[in-house]
């Protein structure tokens, strides 16, 4: 079984629900020895955005003041990380660091769900333009790892979601993500938010991404993706993720090195 959780919201995000503690009282339940807070980053809105995931960035200082607190009253029975889950987006990436910088955080998710500004088209996850859709995740994707910012690539075959079948050129480009992953000693993350969902079946994890990642041998870490508390106690799906990364030969990754020093 898991014994650590990076990926996991709070209601700040308006898309997750239960208090901060319940998620610290439910991970350990579920006998978790770290649990990393990662909510969706509060960028400040762009003029383009016209959907809402995360948190309003005045909401931040609320985040951080309580997430900390918990890692103090918790100390001897769960080290608690701060972190976000944030994504690529050029041109706001010093805001992403000064976030860091402020507010001391541990480590950062890279969620790469959207191509600049956060509306319907730019969702990697359904995006509008399906005819560049590769080459602006993988450019998005390289940028963001190469900019030493991100330490744990959430979702990393979320582009899936946009297509109607896997082609070559899904395959060519996941295996340049994959690479620059392991390069850099970036985990990825084989997902379980995907797999409670099931949307359909063009979705991540997917399972041909995950037998490239298996021959490329990067490391690979199983995330949650908390958006309720019961989710770290859905042990059907977690032991469903493990058998199958274990059937493929992926050994996750146990813990993330922390604390994560950004420059
Ligand atoms: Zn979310
Ligand atoms: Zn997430």
């Amino acid at each position: 079984m898991i014994t650590t959780n990076y990926h996991t919201h709070t209601m700040r995000c308006r898309h997750a629900e239960g208090t901060d503690e319940d998620y610290v009282l439910k991970a350990l339940e579920a006998g978790l020895s770290e649990l990393g807070f990662s909510d969706h980053s509060p960028w400040p809105y762009h003029p383009l955005d016209s959907r809402n995931i995360r948190m309003d960035i005045s909401l931040m200082e609320d985040y951080v003041h309580h997430i900390n607190a918990l890692r103090r009253q918790y100390a001897s029975r769960i080290k608690i990380y701060l972190g976000v889950e944030a994504e690529y987006y050029e041109g706001r990436m010093d805001q992403l660091k000064s976030l860091i910088d402020t507010h001391q955080l541990d480590y950062v998710v890279l969620g790469n769900h959207f191509h600049l500004f956060e509306t319907n088209g730019r969702y990697y996850g359904h995006y509008n333009d399906t005819e560049n859709l590769l080459r602006d995740y993988e450019a998005d994707t390289m940028k963001a790892l190469e900019s030493g910012l991100f330490d744990y690539f959430a979702h990393p075959d979320i582009f899936v979601r946009s297509m109607d079948k896997w082609t070559p050129e899904a395959t060519e480009m996941s295996i340049r993500i994959l690479k620059k992953a392991k390069e850099l000693n970036i985990p990825v993350e084989y997902n379980l938010g995907g797999i409670r969902n099931q949307f359909d079946r063009m979705t991540y994890p997917y399972p041909k991404f995950w037998e490239l990642a298996a021959k490329i041998q990067g490391p690979v870490m199983i995330g949650v993706d908390a958006h309720s508390p019961l989710d770290l106690v859905d042990y059907e799906t977690i032991e469903k993720a493990e058998h199958y990364l274990k059937n493929l030969g992926i050994s996750p990754l146990k813990e993330l090195k922390m604390p994560r020093v950004h420059k």
